[in-house]
């Protein structure tokens, strides 16, 4: 039979056809079911002889048998498939058949059953509104029910009983349709799918979900094709590869069917469902009975509105799998490694998490290319999982970083070394590898899924501090150190996001007069519970995770504004400092960030100094003589801070051509404290003259510090002897100051 491409046509083809063939008979050996009513034994035995041995529409008929309408109202309210009932009028009661009628109608609702009354009597004939208001197929008084009468009598009724019962099934059927399409669109995953279609298509043909299997193909071979979902006595089958399954009347129809690419209804129904692309399934039912063809129009409209659920659960499946897998080496991700990880701590005692980093991969791949590292991998996957034996887990959850989960014996330093100690060949390279690994003991971690894996992490990352190759179990005083930090960027990254950064500013004068040259920019970050955060604990966190590019660029402009605003208010020399990180300097848009910065805010660059420290301005030499140059450009000077701490190359200093050195504070208390002698103060105050440069000394504290110091040479300074970092509208009243 040729499959209707549309599901649409079919319903059409149902709505159209209400008439069917006799070879739409449902039940083709299923009997009629008479019950015959009447309170005179003879009738019930003249009626069975009378009928002996005939058919209607080829089905024998079988009688059952009520002497009372007491005792019908019993048989039919356990009976359900009834034809035709041959009703006495006249019984315990004038009106006891006629109250049936009303019973069977009114309160049992059997609306299908077609009734024949039959009285001794003419004067019982119901009235003709009766006999339509109960939906009665015929009256005849019994004498005129002769052998033939009653055969043609019993025949037209069962004849429209049939006509009624195929109309109300084929009404179900296309309302099952509807809802079932509508019901396992929501359904999403393959095996959920395809038992939600084992569910509607048994209901759909009146039978039990039992003995129903469904197959999938994607275009594959024979071997690949699986059993998705299963019912009844055929459930064991679940997620088996159909060619293993030794049933040939399960396997080999199937297989038919998906070959045919058609339903097949001889032997048994196997329907199928294809989407093009070489993806399909086929769903066999037991139904136990040859289908006509009313079903079968049916199934074909059930099928072809399947189809389409199906095609897009397998494109929900492909997606999904790709969330969880990774494609090259077939191994489950990072996203499913964390669910086993929390499934796994139900019964964590036993068990450990590596994550096993295989040294140096990317060397790897610039050397050879990245289809040599793929087979790299492919290569460690393969050796892995012949160390760590099968009963272990394994998960890229990273380029070059597998998650191994399993018993304390098996995963642990010995076996990664183990996996690593021979050589691998690849494509005829052979390769000295190395891994380092962090391990985690599930049981004593009260971390959960992907939090196990950040400790694993932690280990890892101590590992690697420690040497490549090695290994390294997770101890909670790692954790706390490196989660504290984690937190405390967290936290930083939404103050700086919601705004709750700010710059403070710390004057700085000239020694002697005490008289304001300028002020350094200093950055501070109040918590949502009012508490500071030292810059020196948050400064370096945004350091090393580059949220300070962004946080640099608010200061700078912030300070620059102000700037202006100083200018504005008359303090046209006023001197604006500010702090600039490392990965400030070393990341390529700075320069133009400087420079939109001053040309926002309107103020000249001369006004500006940036503070780099001492430590900076020794690394990367070319670096930096290349961006100082561009800064001095445009007329911004340059401190060298915290001068003393570092190692400076005097040479290296002079090539530099900075504008001041700025000793650090440190060196300007110890100078308090001794009385005598040469101090660093001194020595830096000297040093800063030789070269030309100013010196400015941070951290006075007291009056003594102010005067030693300016006796030296020095002359100008910060600290809290004049002032401390103060808000923008302090600094602009301090600056109106005498
Ligand atoms: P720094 O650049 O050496 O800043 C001077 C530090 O000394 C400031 O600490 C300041 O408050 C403190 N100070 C000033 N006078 C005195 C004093 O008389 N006695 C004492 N004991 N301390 C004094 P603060 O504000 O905590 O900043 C610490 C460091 O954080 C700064 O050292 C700087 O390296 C960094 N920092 C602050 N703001 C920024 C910024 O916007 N960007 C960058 N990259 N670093 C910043
Ligand atoms: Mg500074
Ligand atoms: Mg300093």
């Amino acid at each position: 039979m040729p499959q209707s491409p549309a599901a649409d046509d079919d319903l059409l083809e149902l709505l159209d056809e209400p008439e069917h063939t006799d070879a739409e008979l449902r039940a083709v050996a299923r009997p009629w079911r008479i019950l015959i009513v009447d309170d005179d034994g003879d009738v019930h035995k003249a009626t069975e002889l009378a009928m002996q041995g005939l058919t209607i529409e080829d089905q024998p008929l079988v009688f059952l048998h009520a002497n009372s309408a007491a005792q019908a109202r019993q048989m039919l309210a356990a009976e359900d498939d009834l034809a035709v009932v041959l009703l006495d009028v006249v019984m315990e009661s004038e009106d006891a058949g006629l109250q049936l009628v009303r019973h069977i109608r009114d309160e049992l609702r059997l609306n299908a059953v077609r009734i024949v009354l039959r009285t001794g009597q003419p004067g019982y004939a119901p009235e003709i509104e009766t006999v339509q208001a109960y939906d009665i197929n015929d009256y005849k008084t019994k004498s005129e029910l002769t052998r033939t009468r009653l055969y043609t009598v019993l025949t037209a009724a069962v004849r429209s009983y049939r006509q009624i019962c195929s109309l109300e099934a084929n009404r179900r059927g296309l309302e099952m349709i509807v809802e079932s399409s509508t019901s396992l669109s929501r359904l999403r995953g393959l095996s959920r799918f395809a038992e939600g279609v084992v569910t509607q298509l048994c209901a759909l043909l009146g039978i039990l979900p039992e003995g129903l299997v469904c197959a999938q193909v994607n275009g594959e071979a024979d071997e690949e094709i699986k059993i998705v979902a299963a019912a009844g006595q055929y459930s064991g089958l679940i997620d088996r590869p159909l060619a293993s399954v030794m049933i040939p009347s399960v396997r080999d129809r199937l297989l038919r069917c998906l070959a045919q690419q058609r339903n097949l209804y001889d032997d048994g129904t196997v329907l199928y469902f294809g989407m093009g692309a070489g993806r399909a399934m086929a769903a066999l039912v037991d139904v136990g009975r040859p289908l006509g063809e009313l079903d079968q129009q049916l199934l074909r409209a059930f099928c072809s509105n399947i189809a389409v659920g199906f095609e897009n659960v397998v494109l929900y499946s492909q997606l999904l799998d790709q969330a969880y897998n990774d494609p090259l080496l077939r191994l489950p991700n990072r996203n499913r490694f964390v669910e086993l990880l929390d499934r796994n701590l139900k019964d964590p005692t036993g068990v450990t998490l590596a994550l096993i980093d295989i040294d140096d991969f990317s060397d790897i791949n610039d050397a050879f290319g990245h289809s040599f590292g793929d087979q790299v991998l492919l290569a460690v996957v393969h050796r892995m999982s012949e160390v760590l034996g099968l009963n272990s887990a394994m998960a890229r959850v990273g380029a070059d970083t597998f998650g191994v989960l399993g018993e304390h014996d098996k995963v642990c330093p010995e076996t990664v070394n183990a996996v690593f100690a021979d050589p691998f060949v690849v494509a005829g390279e052979r390769l000295q590898l190395s891994a380092t690994a962090g391990l985690v003991r599930l049981g004593e971690s009260a971390a959960v899924g992907s939090e196990l894996l950040l400790d694993a992490q932690i280990a890892l990352k101590r590992a690697k501090q420690q040497h490549r190759g090695s290994s390294q179990y997770f101890s909670n005083a790692m954790g706390t150190d490196a989660r504290e930090r984690f937190k405390l960027l967290k936290g930083l990254r939404t103050a700086f996001e919601d705004s709750r950064l700010f710059v403070v500013y710390q004057p700085q004068v000239h020694l002697d007069t005490g008289r304001t040259i300028g002020a350094e920019a200093l950055l501070r970050w109040k918590t949502e519970d009012g508490r500071f955060v030292p810059p020196d604990q948050f400064i370096p966190l945004a350091e090393q995770s580059g949220l300070i590019i962004a946080i640099g660029e608010f200061v700078l402009r912030t300070a620059c504004i102000q700037l202006k605003r100083l200018q504005e208010l008359g303090h046209a020399d006023f001197r604006m400092a500010v702090n600039i990180s490392m990965a400030q300097f070393r990341h390529p848009g700075f320069l133009e960030t400087l420079t939109r910065a001053l040309r926002d805010a309107g103020v000249p660059g001369a006004n500006l100094e940036l503070e780099i420290t001492e430590s900076m301005a020794m690394e990367e030499a070319e670096l930096m003589l290349r961006v100082l140059a561009d800064i001095r450009h445009l007329g911004v000077s340059v401190a060298i801070d915290d001068f003393g701490t570092g190692f400076s190359s005097l040479s290296q200093l002079r090539q530099l051509r900075v504008d001041r050195l700025k000793i650090d504070r440190a060196f300007v208390q110890e100078a308090q404290s001794s009385s005598a002698g040469s101090t660093i103060a001194q020595m830096v105050i000297n040093l800063g003259h030789g070269l030309g440069l100013t010196v400015i000394a941070e951290g006075i504290e007291t009056e003594e510090q102010r005067r030693y110091l300016l006796g030296l040479g020095c002359h100008e300074g910060q600290g809290w002897l004049f002032a401390k970092p103060m808000p923008a509208d302090q600094l602009e009243s301090w600056m109106t100051k005498p």
